[in-house]
């Protein structure tokens, strides 16, 4: 019998609007059709065949483990720095707090760069040098430079990032150490965007924003195909997710689709909820009027940048998978963000980004309202980690003289009476 060798089972790119197919060895960025998103497309019969669950099990903890249903062909182009096999915790104290008996919490704060954006970027940048691209290029909001940075650097390609000028001054930073060319733009994450259309036709850098190539959201769905493995082969009830560009979401989607057809998961499907900011929500407006485009938010402003988006050009397939999902979309404010960071931390010891702090905001609401039952297994999604957002930490902290001799009666107001 022949030796079936596992490998890349990526056959083509069909547009997800038009269905024009496209070959997917050389680069695309958008249909050149109709400029909507274009999906990468598995022999799914053929990764059946080695994508079993008995093979992953020996497979390392990565999102490489998967390589059948990755983009990238030859194992030697994959960048890795560890990104995926994060833990799904079990959110035990929070839950009792919010009256959820089921609630998992997904730690995407400890991929490598601190966030879920390595997933996309690592498939991304692998990608592209795969193909031949000479330089990578992005307009982010801060995580997502971050991520292409650092698998720019590992793969020797230059990287150019685009972010808001207001974007907390980590994540600037973090990409300069990486050895990025770094721009500020005065104006949010689209105006970015234009920038980098622009000087990706005149310099031949590779545009890798948010769903205008197809492979970030390979990396990201790798989520959804983690969680199913983490949960034994199942899905959840809930997936909360706090949306910006829509990838996640949308990449976790495909994923489930995909296992379905590998014979991994039946039918089920969790209800996919999203989550935005009060000031910027352009999804959620589009869900409650149910129309399946968003028009662009305006005047965008939220504490948690990686999802002050106004304008997603994947608006249709996020809310496609929503309301298939028989989901929802609901907006927390900044306030309830950061409580629910303070929660998560105090609670379950994760300090996580404002984002991730949306979730616990979304279930609570959720959950007040009825739409989440006491016994819904519900999973949380921490896309980012707080360490990139020490500004909306207080910072106030009492300072101690070690030769003062009331400094034991000072610690006492706080430590109790003992000994
Ligand atoms: C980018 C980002 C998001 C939004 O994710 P999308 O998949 O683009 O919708 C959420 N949280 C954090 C921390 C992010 O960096």
């Amino acid at each position: 019998m022949e030796q079936v060798v596992s490998a890349s089972c990526l056959v083509s790119l069909r547009c997800t609007s038009c269905g024009a197919t496209y070959p997917a060895d050389e680069i695309h960025t958008t249909c050149p059709a109709c400029g909507k998103v274009l999906f990468a497309e598995y022999d799914l019969e053929r990764a059946a065949q080695t994508l079993t669950r008995e093979a992953l099990r020996s497979r390392p903890w990565t999102l490489w483990r998967y390589h059948e249903l990755m983009p990238v062909r030859d194992p030697a182009s994959r960048l890795t720095l560890g990104e995926g096999g994060t833990p799904l915790l079990r959110g035990e104290r929070l839950g009792q707090a919010l009256g959820l008996s089921r609630l998992w919490l997904k730690d995407e704060s400890q991929n490598p760069t601190g966030s879920f954006k390595a997933r996309g970027l690592a498939a991304a940048v692998s990608r592209a040098k795969e193909l031949g691209a000479k330089a990578v290029a992005i307009p982010s909001a801060g995580n997502a430079a971050a991520a292409m940075s650092a698998y720019a650097a590992r793969a020797g390609l230059p990287a150019y990032v685009f972010m808001p000028a207001d974007t907390p001054p980590a994540m600037p930073a973090e990409c300069r150490a990486y050895g990025a060319h770094v721009f500020l733009v005065r104006g949010l994450i689209n105006d970015c965007g234009r920038v980098v259309r622009a000087g990706a036709e005149r310099f031949g850098w590779m545009d890798v924003s948010t769903l205008k190539e197809p492979y970030r959201a390979e990396g990201k769905k790798t989520m959804g195909l983690e969680l199913a493995e983490q949960l034994g082969w199942r899905l959840p009830d809930a997936i909360v997710y706090p949306t910006g560009g829509g990838t996640g979401i949308v990449g976790m989607w495909k994923a489930f689709d995909e296992l379905e057809r590998l014979g991994l998961i039946g039918r089920e499907r969790p209800r996919m909820i999203v989550v935005q900011a009060e000031g910027c929500a352009p999804i959620v407006r589009a869900f409650q009027a149910g129309v399946r485009h968003a028009d662009p938010w305006r005047d965008a402003h939220t504490v948690a940048p990686g999802i002050r988006v106004p304008v997603a050009i994947g608006d249709y397939l996020i809310l496609d998978a929503v309301r298939a999902s028989g989901g929802t979309a609901l907006t927390v404010s900044d306030e309830e963000m950061l409580e629910g960071v303070r929660l998560l931390a105090r609670l379950e010891g994760l300090f996580v980004s404002p984002e991730a702090g949306a979730t616990v905001a979304a279930a609570r609401r959720l959950r007040e309202r009825g739409e989440l039952g006491p016994d819904d297994e519900t999973v949380l999604f921490l896309t980012g980690s707080g360490l990139k957002h020490l500004e909306l930490v207080e910072g106030d902290y009492p300072v101690l003289d070690p030769d003062d001799p009331g400094v034991l009666d000072r610690l006492a107001a706080v430590a109790g009476r003992k000994g």
